[in-house]
């Protein structure tokens, strides 16, 4: 089904991708919903075998050279998984944990840390929110400071996606308190197996329950001053950028989740009869429907404008945080308005249209709040004058 965006090529990686996702992840989904954990170490070791972790990255390390086109199709399907921990924890590991590493990362780091992420050697998390810091990333105290040759690292990292089986954070850390605010942060790359880095709890949340999210603690944790990314003092500039990719992934991964979940409900609405007929031929249903499948190509048009400026090198703050916002929003409609549609179906643990809608409530959360992208968005408008 070649398209304008994809080709035969895309369409052969799609197909792999699905039968991965329908295989390995869907079987197990409600197992690791349970669990509150997916095993990430197993499933990313498959995923690296079939060349799935670095699409992007260069083949100079594992990775498969290729443009973003192939990971938007990659995340597209990812996104469909019935366990969306899974897919969130292998997302935080291709594109909101790696990006500053396989951009900006010396030659010896990405042998070190990239080629292990691509082959699913090595699970890895992103580590910038604080208890008191997470809108306002500028806001973060964890410091890392200069030791000799090492950094000694203190402080606290919360709502950490992977962080109760990561081998690496990619840690956002003040190196600097000479400036204060977004002056003087390094992002470091921090082995969970360092002296002083702890796992304190795993948290127990509303939805995407087999994804792991914990807080973690940094008590003296001494890390080489080699495992910094880029130079002293630019680690807030390279993880607004590595935000860039994330929110994009996120709104990826959205648009195709919410498709899945219109399209189960039109399956369901067809066998489910009301009144002595099928509930989907009452036109406020139907209509109800086709307005937010027109919604969700909405979204996936502004998805696929920021893949073709991030493929032409452009940069893509003010159409990332507009799809983040929308696939926000989006997704809260489409799962109340689906969840009505399945009546007490909708409202039973049985079905996974409760998982659908208790999942769907990060989204306007998670990787920046909806209000950090409106004030983003208003920047880029030039809005308020002076700012
Ligand atoms: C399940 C989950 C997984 C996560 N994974 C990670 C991860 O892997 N790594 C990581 O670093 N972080 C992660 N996060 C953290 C996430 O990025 C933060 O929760 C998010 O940025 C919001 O920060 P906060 O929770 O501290 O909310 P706060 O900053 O306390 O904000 C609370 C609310 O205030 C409002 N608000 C904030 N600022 C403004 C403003 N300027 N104007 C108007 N309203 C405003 C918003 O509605 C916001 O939701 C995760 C969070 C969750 C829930």
């Amino acid at each position: 089904m070649s398209s304008i965006y994809f080709n035969d090529e895309h369409d052969s990686l799609r197909q792999l991708v699905r039968n991965f996702v329908e295989t390995e992840i869907n079987p197990r989904a409600e197992e690791w919903e349970a669990a509150g954990i997916f095993p990430a170490r197993e499933l990313f070791k498959k995923l690296g075998d079939l060349g799935l972790l670095g699409l992007t990255y260069p083949e100079k390390y594992g990775g498969g050279g290729v443009d973003y086109w192939y990971q938007t199709v990659f995340l597209e399907e990812i996104g469909r998984a019935e366990s969306a921990g899974a897919a969130l924890g292998i997302a935080v590991q291709t594109d909101m944990a790696t990006p500053a590493l396989a951009e900006h990362g010396t030659e010896a780091q990405k042998e070190k840390f990239l080629r292990p992420a691509i082959a699913g050697d090595a699970v890895f998390a992103i580590a910038v929110s604080e208890p008191d810091a997470g809108s306002d990333v500028a806001a973060i105290r964890t410091r890392a400071v200069p030791d000799g040759n090492d950094y000694l690292i203190n402080g606290s990292k919360m709502w950490i996606t992977n962080g109760a089986q990561a081998d690496y954070l990619t840690l956002l850390a003040r190196t600097d308190d000479g400036g204060g605010g977004f002056r003087g942060m390094s992002l470091i790359i921090v082995p969970t197996d360092a002296p002083g880095v702890g796992v304190s709890r795993k948290l127990d949340k509303l939805g995407y329950r087999s994804s792991d999210t914990a807080i973690l603690t940094f008590e003296d944790a001494r890390v080489s001053q080699a495992n910094r990314i880029g130079p002293e003092g630019m680690g807030f500039m390279l993880q607004m950028r590595q935000f860039q990719v994330e929110r994009l992934s996120g709104s990826l991964m959205t648009a195709a989740m919410l498709d899945k979940v219109v399209q189960r409900t039109i399956a369901y609405t067809r066998e489910r009869r009301a009144f002595g007929k099928p509930l989907i031929e009452n036109q406020w249903i139907y209509f109800k429907l086709s307005e937010l499948l027109t919604e969700i190509e909405a979204l996936r048009q502004l998805n696929y404008h920021c893949v073709r400026r991030l493929v032409a090198g452009q940069d893509m703050t003010r159409e990332a945080s507009m799809a983040k916002l929308k696939a926000g929003r989006l997704a809260r409609q489409v799962t109340d308005t689906c969840l009505q549609f399945h009546g007490g179906m909708g409202y039973v643990e049985e079905y996974p249209m409760a998982r659908y809608f208790r999942d769907a409530r990060l989204i306007s959360i998670g990787g920046g709040a909806d209000e950090v992208m409106l004030g983003i968005i208003a920047k880029y408008a030039g809005i308020l004058p002076g700012r």
